[in-house]
């Protein structure tokens, strides 16, 4: 049976574990999260699936599962599952998409390596991607494509089933022209997304920044001004007035784009950092605080993410203020994901330094300034952390949005909490009352942290009123809808 919504995404719904001799598909438990979120949107129609891909180490097995029907709490739906080899994995997933994308998406030209990228590998697993959703969709499906790595997939679904929907979503940012056009391959993935019915983006810089790409490879004309991002443009608009989609024309078609933001699901947090449990474990880390104000980081150990400026920064803070010595303390949670990629484990390795010469330099046997913690925390007890502490810190130097700044606000309750905020975290334009800082900058680093440490409660109180505020207007509820509503309008744009 053909489904009328086809999800392709990397990675598969479910955790997949061996008990007892024999595979279990286990639902994830939190729906907080990218993939339960997608999930939630099986609910809205008969027949869904979705396109992963599966590690075999032969993939042309007979014994391979490709397609596999779950029910769950989620309902009925088909997962197609593209074997992919080891070989197949890196030259993709690690090297194309993390070593040359990613870097470029998130301005570090620098870092960028464009040597060891394998584009018909590239490519050849797209057009797998693509092949899997054909086989997948009804004629007139809305195939629904997630993020960078999977480029190509419009284009080829374009050629082996034209009468599809199609809608992409990037949960990157999108960056300038001139970052973009980097990539030798520029004219072939901006082609493919023009194939699509729909592109979709967190917020508008990164809109504008497509559209600029594609006008300076293409000239194609936007059909209307392109709404500006009111953190950067300082113009006061609301970003409600900012979201309207705005089409490309290009070659007899309009391409759509739409400005939507991620958020995170904004009631449940809430609800969970009011039970008895977080409770008790917010009362366990006040008590072992004493009377230290506890500033918190949480990311992936990513050289995007800002971890190492965020522990220079504190170093700063110890050296400048000596007052502080024993006041203040550091939890820094830098989740270490793909620890065999080479770009990562060096900012590891980079932050395992720092915290040991920050609290050599600094710490007692009374007082240890930092505390990494480097494998990920389930949410119940980063909630109960968030809900601790005074200051959490954000700070990447590139961030397509960051959902732990709203988890922070959603967390909150009605205590005070201070939050300091990168102008260059996507979310940046969407809360309102966090501290900006600019992380290449040390005196803004050093002036917001100082900012934060001496607020009053009035003031963290009121600003934290309206961080939780603007975290529930764009929360995953506001999302879900108005990519709803973009599939409805879809729907009617081929019906009528
Ligand atoms: N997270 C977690 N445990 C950790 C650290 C992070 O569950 O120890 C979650 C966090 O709650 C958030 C997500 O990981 O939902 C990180 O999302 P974000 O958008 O901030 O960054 P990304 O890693 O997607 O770039």
């Amino acid at each position: 049976m053909k489904s009328d919504l086809v999800i392709v995404y990397h990675r598969q719904p479910y955790e997949e574990v061996e008990e007892n001799g024999k595979t279990v598909f286990r639902e994830n438990k939190s729906p907080n999260g990218i993939v339960p979120t997608l999930k939630g949107f099986f609910g809205q129609v008969d027949q869904a699936a979705w396109v992963a891909w599966k590690l075999a180490e032969d993939p042309s097995n007979p014994g391979f599962e490709r397609q596999i029907d779950i029910n769950d709490s989620f309902g009925s739906y088909r997962v197609s599952r593209l074997p992919l080899t080891d070989a197949q994995v890196k030259s993709f997933y690690h090297v194309s998409s993390k070593e040359a994308f990613w870097p470029i998406l998130h301005g570090f030209k620098e870092r960028y390596n464009y040597d060891p990228v394998d584009w018909s590998t590239f490519r050849e697993v797209n057009w797998a991607f693509a092949e899997a959703a054909a086989a997948e969709a009804s004629d007139d499906a809305v195939v629904w494509i997630h993020d960078y790595n999977l480029w190509l997939v419009p284009g080829y679904l374009r050629q082996l089933k034209p009468n599809v929907r199609i809608a992409f979503y990037h949960h990157t940012p999108f960056p300038s022209a001139d970052m973009f056009n980097v990539l030798p391959w520029r004219e072939e993935i901006i082609d493919s997304l023009l194939a699509c019915d729909a592109v979709g983006f967190h917020i508008p810089r990164y809109s504008q920044n497509f559209a600029a790409a594609v006008r300076s490879l293409k000239g194609s004309k936007v059909s209307r001004d392109m709404p500006t991002d009111p953190a950067m443009a300082r113009k006061g608009a609301a970003l409600a007035d900012l979201v309207t989609p705005v089409a490309i024309a290009h070659e007899g078609r309009e391409v759509r784009m739409d400005t939507n933001p991620v958020g995170v699901n904004f009631n449940y947090i809430e609800t969970l950092a009011s039970t008895d449990e977080v409770a008790e474990k917010v009362k366990s880390v006040r008590a072992e605080l004493g009377d230290c104000q506890l500033v918190l980081s949480v990311s992936r150990t990513d050289y995007t993410k800002g971890n190492i400026e965020q522990l220079e920064t504190f170093e700063r803070l110890l050296q400048r203020r000596p007052e502080l010595k024993g006041k203040v303390r550091l939890m820094l949670v830098s989740v270490g994901a793909n620890r065999n990629m080479t770009a990562y484990e060096e900012v590891q390795q980079k932050i395992e330094e720092l915290t040991g010469r920050i609290n050599g330099t600094f710490g007692s046997f009374e007082w240890q300034p930092v505390s990494l913690i480097s494998s990920a925390i389930p949410l119940k007890d980063l909630v109960a952390y968030y809900r601790a502490a005074d200051v959490a810190s954000i700070t990447p130097l590139a961030d397509g949005l960051n959902l732990v700044a709203s988890e922070f606000c959603a967390a909150k309750g009605q205590a005070p909490g201070a939050l300091i905020l990168s102008e260059f975290a996507g979310c940046a334009v969407l809360l309102d009352g966090a501290i900006p800082v600019n992380p290449f900058s040390h005196a803004s680093m050093d002036s917001a942290l100082d900012q934060a440490l001496a607020m009053q409660e009035t003031e963290a109180l009121d600003r934290m009123k309206r961080l939780r505020q603007s975290a529930a207007r764009w929360d995953i509820e506001s999302w879900t809808q108005a990519e709803l509503a973009l599939f409805r309008e879809l729907g009617q744009a081929k019906t009528s």
